[in-house]
């Protein structure tokens, strides 16, 4: 049985959805890995290394989308749907929500197709939990980028010439990507706050050494641990609490999400006119509707003096770790649809199983997506 592993094609993807260490892994698993020539390089991944593993390299992109799974990191182009064929596997992060007709597509073709992101956030699932790896990094990334365009300093720094205080950096959804830019904050000096809608938040914010800025709304953490949208109401409260506090901000990096839908806006133009001039915000959510009005993704944006970066795939930016980490996910994953003698065993019962499979044997399968009526 063949495993694809093609050059991801998506305007500033920089990752791959296989290393060579995964490549090897498969091997042994007696799968036949077919990687497209160049897919790597990007991540620092080269052919030769490829090769050395046990790949089998190809020129283009047919013979890899043409393999029994297909393993990608974003969701195919109209091209590459085009070429994949009835009962091929396809495992990647396909952002069903956004793209519902794409959905249908593949049930229309026969695919089985797993999403990634919709893998049920429990412990066992960790291994294979592409959101969390990928979080991981890009929120470091995202306080790394705002750092740098914060024309100020972090740490505090005590010289001959005087005393130069530590920035107030501010993070605003401490999820997996808002611990870690608060860690990397802290790691830097600066005096960290932060707030989230969570109970479960504000303790890892507060273990993290940050304070905890808001307001926990009776029941805000759904049964899968992701937030709810908060009411008008709430809402108000959170508003309240923000707008005080980001006026003594020097860095914000927002990461909010409500999986499934928009981005909550939480930071208001009224707010932004209220920081400081030299601040920096940062909108981890710039491309799913952002959490800062006037952030748009890929962009930077100056508003009276205020720099709001509108981050765009933050992971691909660290693409080299994002797809080792990406690739060993995907290794765990397809370790759990593919028996020991590498024959496809999908155990559709299975609750990663059912939490990912999107379409199977000509139908959308997943309850998510069913078409409306
Ligand atoms: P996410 O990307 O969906 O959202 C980011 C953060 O924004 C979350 O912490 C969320 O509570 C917060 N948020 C949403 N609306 C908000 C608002 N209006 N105001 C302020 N903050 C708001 O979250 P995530 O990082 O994917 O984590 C979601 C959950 O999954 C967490 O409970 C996390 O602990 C859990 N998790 C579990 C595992 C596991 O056990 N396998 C792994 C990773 C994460």
């Amino acid at each position: 049985m063949r495993i694809g592993i093609v050059k991801e094609r998506r305007e500033d993807e920089r990752r791959v959805a296989a290393s060579p260490d995964t490549v090897k892994r498969y091997k042994a698993m007696g799968l036949e890995p077919v990687v497209e020539r160049g897919a790597g390089i990007a991540a620092a991944m080269l052919d030769e290394a490829f090769a050395q593993a046990g790949a089998r390299l190809v020129d283009g992109p047919e013979e890899a989308l043409a393999a029994d799974i297909v393993l990608k990191v974003q969701r195919p182009t109209e091209e590459e749907t085009a070429r994949l064929r009835s009962g091929q596997v396809l495992v990647g992060m396909l952002d069903p929500y956004m793209n519902r007709e794409q959905v249908q597509t593949f049930a229309e073709k026969g695919l089985t197709a797993f999403a990634m992101e919709l893998l049920p956030r429990t412990t066992r699932a960790q291994a294979m939990d592409v959101l969390s790896s990928q979080a991981n990094l890009a929120g470091y990334r995202a306080m790394v980028e705002a750092m740098a365009a914060y024309s100020r300093v972090l740490p505090m720094m005590m010289t001959a010439a005087g005393t130069v205080t530590p920035a107030k950096v501010f993070v605003i959804g401490a999820g997996v990507a808002g611990l870690q830019a608060i860690a990397t904050a802290k790691r830097m000096g600066a005096v960290v706050t932060a707030t989230d809608v969570r109970p479960a938040a504000k303790e890892e914010i507060e273990s993290l050494g940050a304070k905890f800025v808001g307001f926990i709304p009776k029941d805000a953490a759904t049964a899968g641990g992701y937030a709810r949208p908060l009411t008008p109401e709430e809402q108000a409260e959170q508003a309240k609490i923000v707008a005080e506090h980001l006026k003594s901000q020097d860095i914000v990096v927002t990461t909010a999400q409500i999986p499934g839908r928009k981005a909550p806006r939480i930071v208001t133009a009224a707010m932004v006119a209220s920081m400081k001039p030299g601040s920096v915000i940062l909108d981890m959510a710039a491309e799913s509707g952002g959490n800062v009005e006037g952030s748009r993704p890929g962009e930077v944006v100056e508003v009276g003096g205020v720099r709001i970066i509108g981050a765009r795939n933050l992971p691909s930016k660290l693409a080299p770790a994002a797809s080792s980490l990406y690739a060993k996910n995907l290794l765990n994953f397809v370790q759990l649809i593919v028996s020991k003698d590498g024959k496809l065993a999908i155990p559709f019962d299975d609750e990663l199983i059912r939490g990912t499979l999107l379409t199977h044997e000509g139908k959308i399968v997943h309850p998510n997506f069913q078409p409306a009526g």
